[in-house]
């Protein structure tokens, strides 16, 4: 049996007519670079996660970098950050010329950890950036009360946790500002690259409309160094059919993890996700911790299992980081997290069959190698 680790032709075939036809709808009209399209679907996502203000750019990456100019931040600042995440939470603060500054995951989540936070802020700090790792909401509660404390600015990278929620507050009503990827394998993806950021400061709002579109004021008339990362009027028209599918494809999710959850619970060596009290996770992906992950990957390769690894070297280890000077077992909780982590197929339509043959197949390699 194959098991794809993400099936996005599934996903398509049910709503094809709806997707064309809004297309089409855009050809027609030719609203190519934001648009009619583009400012519909911000009014809706902004409802979706009980935000006052969308802007839609053109990547996720862009939603972090836009999201931290206008937080102030720039050359000689620091942004608090997890090393435990894709790359481009730190690309927006690179970006902005501010310097990430790590600190250790939380042994269980892996989410940024709030216990090490105040302890690396300094007088340069400026913002706390956590991610929603794997779509499982981070400690925000937590995140918005040191905020507090030290007068500084919460953004949460929530690129991977669309539709998650925490003690019942939808993710992206956190903090200063929210930043979301549509790319297209995350849980809400564009047909193409897609992005936003959610606000409740109008003004903030305006400043990341201005910068996404050359921070252009009148026509031709540019009041600061801008951008062009504006959303694409045909990504707006997608993103608004494939909303009003994302609960239902959360739930089907949310029903493949609690039955992954139940095939793995009395396999010793697997380390089964977890997140914290009050926490709805998106299952962006379900990911199990094992020694020896790599010789998993290649059995799951055998039995024609697809999956991967989310990720496998920490930002801190990264070549493009190296003039920072951390070195291995500067954060030792995120460094087993990168060294034992492996990300199960999951996507709404997987099958019971299927996941049973991932676990028949873990099982029968745990087997092989205790
Ligand atoms: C996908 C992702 C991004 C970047 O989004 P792009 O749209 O690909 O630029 C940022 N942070 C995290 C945690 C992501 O998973």
């Amino acid at each position: 049996m194959r098991v794809p680790f993400l099936d996005l032709a599934a996903q398509y075939a049910p709503i094809r007519s709806e997707v064309e036809s809004a297309i089409n709808a855009v050809l027609d009209t030719g609203a190519f670079a934001l648009g009619p399209t583009v400012d519909q679907f911000e009014a809706e996502f902004a409802e979706y996660v009980g935000a006052k203000h969308c802007v839609g750019l053109n990547s996720g990456t862009s939603a972090l970098h836009l999201a931290l100019l206008a937080a102030g931040v720039g050359p000689g600042d620091e942004v608090i950050t997890t090393p435990h995440t894709w790359i481009s939470t730190s690309w927006g603060i690179s970006y902005a010329g501010a310097t990430p500054v790590y600190v250790d995951v939380d042994r269980a989540t892996g989410n940024l950890n709030p216990s090490n936070v105040e302890a690396a802020i300094t007088s340069r700090t400026k913002v706390i950036l956590p991610v929603d790792i794997y779509g499982s909401p981070a400690d925000h509660a937590a995140f918005e009360e040191i905020a507090r404390r030290h007068d500084l600015r919460l953004i949460d990278d929530a690129a991977q946790a669309h539709g998650a929620s925490l003690n019942g507050r939808p993710i992206g009503s956190f903090g200063f500002a929210t930043c979301w990827s549509f790319y297209p394998g995350k849980n809400l993806g564009a047909a193409g690259e897609g992005g936003a950021v959610v606000t409740d400061d109008p003004e903030v709002a305006a400043r990341i409309r201005s910068l996404r579109d050359h921070a252009q004021v009148g026509r031709h008339n540019h009041v600061e160094v801008g951008f062009n990362a504006r959303m694409d009027g045909l990504q707006g028209a997608v993103l608004s059919v494939k909303l009003k599918y994302l609960d239902d494809w959360n739930d089907s999710r949310r029903k493949a993890a609690a039955r992954y959850e139940q095939l793995f619970a009395n396999v010793d060596g697997v380390v089964i996700p977890s997140s914290i009290p009050g926490a709805e996770p998106s299952w962006h992906l379900f990911v199990i911790r094992v020694q020896e992950r790599d010789a998993l990957a290649e059995a799951f390769a055998d039995a024609g299992i697809g999956s991967g690894v989310h990720y496998p070297t920490p930002v801190h280890l990264q070549p493009a980081y190296a003039h920072l000077g951390y070195r291995p077992g500067s954060f030792p909780v995120a460094e087993a997290f990168a060294a034992k982590c492996i990300s199960l197929p999951m996507f709404p339509e997987i099958t019971p069959e299927q996941q049973q043959h991932v676990a028949d197949v873990t099982v029968h390699w745990m087997e092989r190698v205790a």
